[in-house]
């Protein structure tokens, strides 16, 4: 009876040790992936994926921790929104209108600089609507800066009427 205890404790230490062999293995795999995984998130660079998932293949939780403490901290996806972000206030800053001659921001609808006096935009000489100076054409009403507006045109001609202009034959010269 005893030997054979003995064999039945032997089998179950073996089972638990299989199994939390099992379970530790599967643990260090699942961080190796993690690993992996978030790096590829974080950088495109394929030597630092091989370097963090490498950590956490030897040094397991420990290595992963120090992942943790060195991984970039912004995704590639922030990173691309943070750049797009940048790119367009700077866009912004750019395209916003200074006077040309001090070089402050003034709005784009203003005629004069406030600050300088300048002239920013003059209007068209035909519809009135404020053009920049390095347009060369009016977007409103198509005419050139610096062309004077088409003249009026002239009245249409009337032919006078008809009575004015033949003299009926009196009677006597038809007679003749
Ligand atoms: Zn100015
Ligand atoms: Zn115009």
């Amino acid at each position: 009876m005893p030997e054979q205890l003995a064999n039945l404790i032997g089998v179950g230490l073996e089972w638990v040790v299989a199994v939390s062999g099992g379970l530790i293995v599967a643990f260090w795999v699942g961080l190796v992936v993690w690993t992996w995984r978030d790096i590829r998130t974080r950088s495109a660079d394929i030597f630092a994926a091989l370097l963090a998932a490498l950590l956490a293949l030897v040094f397991g939780p420990i290595g992963v921790l120090l992942y943790l403490l060195l991984r970039p901290k912004q995704s590639l996806a922030e990173q691309y929104d943070r750049a797009l972000e940048e790119e367009a206030l700077l866009r912004e800053i750019e395209e916003a209108p200074a006077c040309s001659s001090c070089g402050r921001p003034v709005q784009a609808d203003w005629q004069f600089c406030p600050f300088c006096e300048a002239e920013l935009r003059h209007p068209c000489q035909q519809c009135g609507q404020l053009l920049n100076p390095e347009w060369k054409r009016c977007p409103h009403c198509g005419a050139r800066p610096g062309q004077t507006p088409p003249l009026p045109p002239l009245p249409a001609y009337v032919p006078p009427p008809p009575t004015e202009r033949i003299q009926p034959l009196e009677p006597e010269q038809v007679a003749e």
